[in-house]
Order: structure tokens, then sequence, then C-alpha cells
């Protein structure tokens, strides 16, 4: 049965890779999923007969579009734009922006197929989109930054919406940004609606937004460890990757809870303080990043801590490992470093930030190891807040937020028990992922017809 189960995997990823050439990143989520799901769908033959899967796999729709902007030397720079717009079964398309030179089409469709499952585990009624541009925030003036967002979004505002397609941040994509192109959207529509998400507070934000991501992941962290070790994040060493939005968050929230993070990194390499990033420490990197947009290299010189240029920090020692940076970032020998040092749990800030081979290391060795669809949820589930807010036009307090923010993290986690218990009563947080997203988006398929 195995055997048979493995042939329809590769012949229904044989049929995407034809399909979708060269977007590997693209191949490595369906391939995640479908490993997942083709069992299920076997047992379930209404989804077969329906092709759920075969529909899935295909963007509702991609917009490909061209940004010129003029640089501060008067110069036109061009870029290129895109909005996948995924699947709406189950509420408009809803998935963040990215700015970063590395984006493509194949990364995108990735991050907006994952997108898919994420938001529908929330519980929340949105569908899955993602964007962005291969513009580089980095080097850039405030002036350059914004007349790149107007340009953006002098293309973007007619296929968005509150009702049709909501996009929020991501990498390269924070608060500076998002204002520039709501400024845009605002201007072109003549309408003031929340039409993006992670927007100030004075101007229609939800609080407790920007804090989500890490929160989330770090929340899963903890249910992770006490449903399956009856333990806490207490007295526990954390290892983090990145020193963006959600690395500093990710950072705050393990503090909070009595965890010592050892680890920050960005592209240039990164940094080990054995000591913890305390909450003053954190502050420090929190101005370098957002406001003086320096290197995490600084922080090395300031308190006097190790940097390890180009590379990564899997190779400190930890119980807790919190990707936070970007994807395929923690390959197999890595992980492997992870298992041996002792490491325990993985929960993903990230989207995707382990290889398919690191994520088979973690799961041979029984490590507790959470995937982003899960464990990165609470960025969208409070973005989905901010959607309600912005409807009711009224704003919870911060408490209320992180309140209903932690239990939805405990409610995804739940599914993912409920779907990813094996016999040996051990949970496969993957599989719980995959199939706890996939049965409310296919119902809805199923009863709205072949559209
Ligand atoms: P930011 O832009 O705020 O921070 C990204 C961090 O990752 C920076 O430290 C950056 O370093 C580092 N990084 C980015 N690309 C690379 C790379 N190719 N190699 C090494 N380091 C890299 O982004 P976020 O914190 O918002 O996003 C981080 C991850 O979390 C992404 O995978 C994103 O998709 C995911 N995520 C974010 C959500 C959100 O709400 N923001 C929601 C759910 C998931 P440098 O500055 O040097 O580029």
């Amino acid at each position: 049965m195995a055997n048979v189960l493995e042939q329809k995997v590769n012949d229904f990823m044989a049929k995407v890779i034809a399909k979708n050439p060269s977007e590997v990143e693209f191949h490595q989520a369906v391939h995640e999923v479908v490993e997942s799901l083709i069992p299920y769908i076997e047992e379930n033959p209404k989804y077969k007969e329906a092709k759920i899967l075969e529909r899935m796999v295909e963007p509702e729709r991609v917009i490909m579009f061209r940004i010129p902007w003029l640089d501060d030397k008067g110069e036109i720079q061009v870029n290129k734009g895109f909005r996948i717009e995924m699947n709406s079964a189950i509420g408009p398309y809803k998935g963040g922006l990215r700015f970063h030179p590395t984006v493509n089409l194949g990364i995108l469709k990735f991050l907006a197929f994952e997108q898919v499952f994420k938001n529908s585990l929330t519980t929340l009624p949105m569908g899955g989109g993602k964007g962005g541009s291969d513009f580089d925030p980095k080097g850039k003036s405030d002036n350059e930054v914004m007349r790149f967002c107007q340009s953006f979004m002098t293309e973007l505002y007619r296929h968005v919406g509150p009702n049709t397609d909501v996009p929020a941040g991501d990498i390269g994509v924070g608060g500076r940004e998002i204002g520039y192109l709501f400024g845009q959207y605002k201007r072109l529509k003549n309408e003031f609606t929340g039409v993006l998400t992670g927007k100030g507070l004075e101007w229609g934000g939800s609080k407790i937004r920007p804090e989500a991501t890490g929160y989330g992941a770090t929340y899963f962290a903890e249910e992770m460890l006490k449903t399956n070790m009856n333990e806490s994040l207490k007295g526990k060493t954390v290892v983090i990757s990145g020193s963006g939005n959600v690395a500093q968050f990710a950072t705050q929230k393990v503090t909070d809870l009595g965890g010592k993070v050892v680890t920050l990194s960005d592209s240039g390499g990164f940094i080990y303080d054995p000591d913890g990033i305390d909450t003053d420490k954190l502050n420090y990197v929190m101005n370098l990043k957002n406001v003086k947009r320096g290197r995490i290299q600084e922080y090395a010189e300031k308190y006097n801590a190790e940097y390890h240029e180009g590379q990564r920090p899997w190779g400190i020692k930890c119980d807790v490992a919190l990707p936070c940076a970007t994807q395929n970032e923690i390959n197999e020998e890595e992980a492997k470093t992870l298992v041996n040092n002792g490491c325990q749990v993985i929960s993903e800030g990230a989207n995707m930030p382990s290889t398919s081979e690191a994520v088979e290391v973690f799961q041979n060795n029984n490590i507790l190891y959470g995937p982003g669809k899960a464990a990165n949820a609470g960025g969208v589930a409070v973005s989905g807040l901010e959607m309600s807010q912005n409807s009711l036009r009224l704003s919870w307090s911060g408490e209320e937020v992180d309140q209903r923010l932690h239990a939805i993290i405990k409610d995804i986690h739940e599914t993912c028990v409920k779907f990813g218990k094996e016999d040996d009563g051990s949970v496969n947080y993957v599989k719980g992922a995959n199939i706890g997203g996939f049965v409310k988006v296919a119902d809805a398929m199923l009863a709205q017809g072949a559209v």
C-alpha cells in the first residue's frame, strides 16, 4: 500500500513539475503537502472525484506587472511586481507582500500555496494569496522606498480591496512600506478602507499585529512542550535566526516566558551572546534594525558578543530553535547538528525554513517539529482580527488581541494533534497541519462547484 501511495505522490508531482517548470520552492511546498494529503484523499474519494488537489495547486489568478520608479539621482529603475491570488474558497485572498531581490514567481507561489492552509487553520474566513517584488529596500532612502511603493500600488490597487484581496507585510515590508502603500491606495480610490493589514495604530491598525508572528511561534513551541513533554520554555536555551519583525518579537516572548535567547542573525552572519539577549539588548536590536537599518554585527561590537560572519546559528547548543529569517535556512547537516546537540523543539517563525531533508531528520529523531503553516499563523490571525476591527470600526485593547491570538494558536495546535496523532501516540505536526488546513477549504470548494 505504501508503494502505491508513493507512486501516486510521484505521479502527481510529475504533473506539477511539468506544468510549473523551474519553480523549485513551489515544488518543495506542494510535495510536502501532497505527501500528507494523498493518503487522506484516497480514504475520502469525494475530494479525489472533484479534483480538489489538482485545483488547489493552480492559482485562481496571477498578476505580474512592471514597476518603474525614479531613484534619488533621477534615474529610472524598473522592478517586477507580482500578486498571486491562490484560493478564495473561504474568504478574500489574504497574505503578505515580500520585497527582496530573490523574489520570483516560484517563491511567491510556494508562499501563496502555504498561505491557503495556514489561513484555514486560523479558523478565520480568509483565502490565500501572496505578492511582492524583486525590489531591495536595503540601502535605499526613505524617499526612494516611498516612490517605489507608490508605483507598486498604482498598478496593484485595481486588483485588491477589503472584500477581494487584503495584502500585509513580509520580508522587507514593515510599517514604513505599509504606510506608503496604504497612502497611495487611499489616494487612488478616494476611500479609507481596510485594504491592507499591519497598518499604524492611528490609522486602522491592530494592537499586537507587529508582535503576532513572533509571539505566535513562541506560543506554539510552548504548546508542543506542554502537550508532549509536560514542560515549558522556562529555563530553556533558545536559538533564533533573523533579526527582523518575527525574530524580534519571538525573542521578546521567549524572554517573557523565562527562556534565554542566545543568537540572532541577518544575511551577513549571526551573533552569539551566551548571557542571553535581555530586554535592554533587544531594545538596542529593535532600534538598530527598525530605525538605523544597520547590521547585526554591530550588536557584537556593542555587547562584546561573538560574531560569526557568513554563518547560520544552528551549531550553537540549544533546547529550542526558532528559525525566523527565510526559506531553506536549515539544511540536512544543520538539522543533524541541532539534534546531536540536544535540541528538542523546532517552531518555524519563517515560512519553509527547513529543507525537505532537514524535516526528515527532525521527524526520524522524534523532535517536536512545528511547521511554519501552523507555527507562524499568528501573524495572519491578527491580520484577520485587524480586518474584523476595521469592519466594526472599533479597536480592541492589546490584552484582548493577545488573548485571542493565544486562543487561536491553542486551537491550531489542537487541530494538528487531532489530524496528526500517530498510532504510537506521537504527533506528526506536518500531517496534522496539512490535513487540518485542507478539510475546510476542500469542503468549501466542493460546495461551490467547479469554479
Ligand atoms: P524582515 O524583513 O523583518 O526580517 C527578515 C530577517 O531575515 C532579516 O534579519 C533578514 O536579514 C533575514 N533574511 C532575509 N532573507 C534572508 C536570506 N536570504 N538569507 C539570510 N537572512 C535573510 O521579515 P519578517 O521578520 O517579517 O519575516 C521573516 C520570515 O517570517 C519570512 O520567512 C516570512 O515569510 C515569515 N513570516 C512573516 C510574517 C510576518 O507577519 N511578518 C508572518 C508569517 C511568516 P537581512 O536584513 O540581512 O536581509
